[in-house]
C-alpha cells in the first residue's frame, strides 16, 4: 500500500479500504511524538480545519510536482502533438506522489479551461468543473481503483464493464489504477483484453511500485513514466516553502535532517515535518528535530566507529552493548556506522562534504578529525564490511551477536599496515606464486586463469594469528560442505556449481531466484521470469541427493524478494572497481603501468568476506586486486 495520503481524501466508492491506512498518517504525530511533547496542534485547532501538510499542499498542476521534469515534457509534447497514448504507467518508490501526478494527469486530460471550450492541457486550469471535480475525488468519469485490495479478475470485469459506454461528462473515462502490481494473472489478462483495442474515450492510468511485477504485455501498451527519487536538497527547498506558509520557523539545518531523513519520499518528509511543527510550538531547533528523528545518539556512533577503527575493540563492545540495553536495533546501529564510513569517505575526499547543512558542529569537527586519521583503503575496507554485516545482521538469529563479530572484524581489520608498507612488500613478493601466504580456506584458486597479479599483503599477519580467528568458524573448510547443510542461499548456488551435473541448476539458482527466505534446509523464492516451471522440485531432488536432508523449497509469488544472486554479483563487481580504483596502491599501480586497468576484483563465488579469514590481518589487498600486465614490473 502506498501513497496514502494521496488516498486520503478518496470517498469514491471504489476504494473504501484505502482509508485505513489514511488514519495512521492522520494519527502520526502522536505515534511517534516523545511522550513528553506538548499536544499537537491538530487538536489545539477545531479538527476540521486541521489539514496534514501533506494533504493541504499536495499539488494540484504539474508545476506543484517537484522532480518530475522529464515527465512533463514527455506529456506536454504527447498533448501538444496529439498523440496521446492508452495507457501511463507511473513507477517510483513509495510516497513519491504516484496517485497524485496520476490526478493531474486525469486534470489535464479532462480540462476544458475556464470558457468551458480548452482543449486537453499540460496546464489544467483549477477551476473548470472536471478540474475541481477531480481535485475532490467525485468525478464520475474519473475512477480510482486500489488494486492491493481488490486483486481479482472479477473487480476487474466490474471496473471495466462500463469502457464501453461512453464518458458521462467529461472528455476521456479515465481508470487509475493504483498498486496495479498486485492484480492477479487472470486479471491483468482480463485488463489486456480491453488494452489490447482500447475504445477512444478510454484512458488508463496505472500506478505501482513495482514496475517487475507487470506482465510484459501490459506494459508494451503503456507509456511508461519512471518518477525519480527527489533530491535531498530538492526537497529540503520544498519544505523551506512550506514551513514558510505555514508561519513556522524552523533552522535550515533542521530541514535538512528532515529532507534527508524522507529518503526520497515527499510525502514522508511532509509528515515528518508536520511533526517537527507540532512539536516546535513556535520556534523548531536542530535539536528538537535530531531527538524526533532519534538522531540524538549520533556522537555515540562516532564514538563507536573510532573506537572499533582503533582496535579498541573491548571499549567497542561495550558502547553496543550500553545502546543495545538501552533499546538501540543493532541492525540500525550498523547501517549508522555504514552511512558515517560513507560520510567520512567523502569528506576524505572533500572537506567540503563536512559543510553538509545536515550535520551539526560536534559532527562535523569529529567528522574531519576521523577522516584524518583513518587511510582511504581502511574506509573503503569498512565500508563493505559494514554493508555484508548489515545484511547478515538481518538475517542472523541474534541480530546483536552478529554486530558484535562485525565490529570485531572491523577492528581486526583496521590493523592493516600503510600503503607504503604494502608497496614494499608487494615488490618483495612479485615473484612468488602471489597467493596469500597464510593458510586457511585455501579458496583463492577460485579465480579464472589468464595473467595477472595479485597484490598481496603478508604485513600484519603474523600479529592477527596470534590473536583467536573471530572469522574462521563458518567457511573454514567449505569442502565439507557436502557434510553440514549450507549456511547462506549462496553456499547453496556454490554446491550446486561444483557439480557437472547439477551445473545447470546452480546457473538457474543464480539467475532466476529471488530469494525470500533462507534456512539451512528451507529456500523461499520468487522465480523470475524465464526461470524453469520445475524449478523448486528439482531443486528438492538435487539438495536431497546432495546433502541427504529433506529439504523444503517454497515459492512465493507475492514477495518480491531479493536481487538474484547474478544480479547481486553484478552490482557488488561495480562497487569493488570503483573502490579499488580509490585505493592508492592500486592507484599508484595504475598511474605506474599505462596498461594496466582493473579487470576484475577478485572474490572466490560466495566468499566476499572469507578471503578476510586468511587476513584478520586486515589487508584489504587479500581481498585481491587483479591487475593486467603484470609482466611489466
Ligand atoms: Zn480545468
Amino acid at each position: 500500500m502506498t501513497d496514502q495520503i494521496d488516498n486520503a481524501e478518496t470517498s469514491a466508492p471504489e476504494t473504501p479500504e484505502a482509508e485505513a491506512p489514511e488514519l495512521d498518517m492522520e494519527q502520526e504525530p502522536a505515534a511517534a511524538a516523545p511522550a513528553s511533547v506538548t499536544a499537537p496542534k491538530a487538536e489545539e485547532a477545531p479538527k476540521s480545519e486541521y489539514q496534514v501538510l501533506a494533504r493541504k499542499y499536495r499539488p494540484k498542476t504539474f508545476d506543484e510536482l517537484i522532480g518530475h521534469g522529464p515527465m512533463v515534457k514527455t506529456l506536454s509534447n504527447a498533448l501538444e502533438s496529439g498523440r496521446l497514448a492508452h495507457a501511463f504507467v507511473l513507477t517510483g518508490v513509495r510516497g513519491i506522489g504516484k496517485t497524485t501526478t496520476a490526478r493531474i494527469i486525469a486534470r489535464a486530460l479532462n480540462c476544458i479551461g475556464p470558457d468551458g471550450k480548452g482543449n486537453a492541457t499540460i496546464e489544467p486550469c483549477g477551476v473548470c468543473e472536471h478540474c475541481r471535480a477531480i481535485a475532490e475525488d467525485r468525478h464520475v468519469d474519473v475512477l480510482e481503483m486500489d488494486a492491493a485490495s481488490r486483486t481479482g479478475v472479477d473487480d476487474i470485469r466490474e471496473l471495466i464493464e462500463g469502457v464501453r459506454y461512453r464518458p458521462t461528462s467529461a472528455r476521456y473515462k479515465i481508470y487509475i489504477i493504483d498498486e496495479v502490481h498486485m492484480l492477479s494473472k487472470s486479471a491483468f489478462n482480463a485488463l489486456l483484453k480491453t488494452l489490447e483495442e482500447p475504445p477512444e474515450h478510454v484512458k488508463f492510468i496505472f500506478a505501482t511500485t513495482e514496475i517487475r511485477k507487470i506482465p510484459i504485455t501490459v506494459l508494451s501498451r503503456c507509456q511508461r513514466f519512471d518518477l525519480r527519487r527527489v533530491q535531498t536538497d530538492e526537497l529540503a527547498t520544498h519544505y523551506k516553502r512550506i514551513a514558510t506558509l505555514e508561519h513556522a520557523d524552523i533552522e535550515d539545518e533542521a530541514l535538512a535532517l528532515i529532507a534527508r531523513a524522507a529518503d526520497g519520499s515527499v510525502r514522508d518528509g511532509m509528515s515528518l515535518l508536520d511533526q517537527a511543527i507540532s512539536h516546535g510550538a513556535g520556534k523548531v531547533t536542530t535539536q528538537q528535530v535530531r531527538d524526533m528523528l532519534g538522531l540524538s545518539d549520533r556522537s555515540r556512533i562516532f564514538d563507536l566507529f573510532d573506537q572499533t577503527m582503533k582496535g579498541e575493540i573491548n571499549e567497542a563492545l561495550e558502547l553496543l552493548g550500553a545502546q543495545y540495553a538501552l533499546g538501540g536495533d543493532p541492525a540500525v546501529m550498523l547501517q549508522d556506522m555504514l552511512d558515517l564510513t560513507h560520510w567520512l569517505t567523502r569528506v576524505k575526499l572533500s572537506p567540503d562534504a563536512a559543510n553538509d547543512p545536515g550535520v551539526s558542529q560536534i559532527e562535523r569537527d569529529r567528522g574531519k578529525e576521523i577522516a584524518a586519521k583513518l587511510a582511504m583503503p581502511q574506509l573503503t575496507r569498512a565500508w563493505q564490511m559494514l554493508l555484508k554485516g548489515l545484511e547478515e545482521t538481518r538475517i542472523a538469529p541474534s541480530p546483536i551477536q552478529a554486530a558484535e563479530m562485525i565490529l570485531i572484524r572491523l577492528a581486526y581489520a583496521a590493523e592493516m599496515p600503510p600503503p607504503g608498507d604494502l608497496i614494499k612488500k608487494l615488490r618483495n613478493d612479485l615473484n612468488k606464486s602471489g597467493n596469500a601466504p597464510q593458510g586457511g580456506g585455501g579458496s583463492n584458486g577460485g579465480g579464472g586463469p589468464g595473467p595477472r597479479m595479485q597484490v598481496v599483503n603478508g604485513g600484519g599477519a603474523a600479529v592477527a594469528h596470534a590473536r583467536p580467528d573471530p572469522l574462521g568458524e563458518p567457511e573454514q573448510a567449505p569442502q565439507q560442505v557436502y557434510a553440514k547443510l549450507p549456511e547462506t542461499f549462496a553456499e547453496v548456488a556454490e554446491l550446486l556449481s561444483k557439480e557437472r551435473e547439477t551445473t545447470a541448476l546452480a546457473i538457474q539458482l543464480k539467475n532466476y531466484m529471488h530469494l525470500v527466505k533462507y534456512e539451512p534446509g528451507r529456500i523461499e523464492f520468487r522465480p523470475a521470469r524465464g526461470a524453469r516451471a520445475d524449478l523448486s522440485s528439482q531443486l528438492i531432488k538435487t539438495l536431497n541427493n546432495l546433502t541427504g536432508h529433506r529439504w523444503l523449497v517454497s515459492v512465493s509469488e507475492r514477495e518480491e524478494g531479493a536481487p538474484t544472486l547474478k544480479e547481486q554479483e553484478l552490482e557488488e563487481l561495480e562497487q569493488r572497481k570503483a573502490d579499488a580504483s580509490l585505493d592508492p596502491l592500486v592507484k599508484a599501480i595504475l598511474d605506474g603501468l599505462p596498461k594496466a586497468k582493473i579487470v576484475a576484483v577478485h572474490l572466490p563465488p560466495g566468499q566476499e568476506e572469507t578471503e578476510g579469514e586468511q587476513d584478520d590481518s586486515g589487508s584489504v589487498y587479500d581481498d585481491a586486486f587483479y591487475l593486467e600486465g603484470d609482466d611489466e614490473l
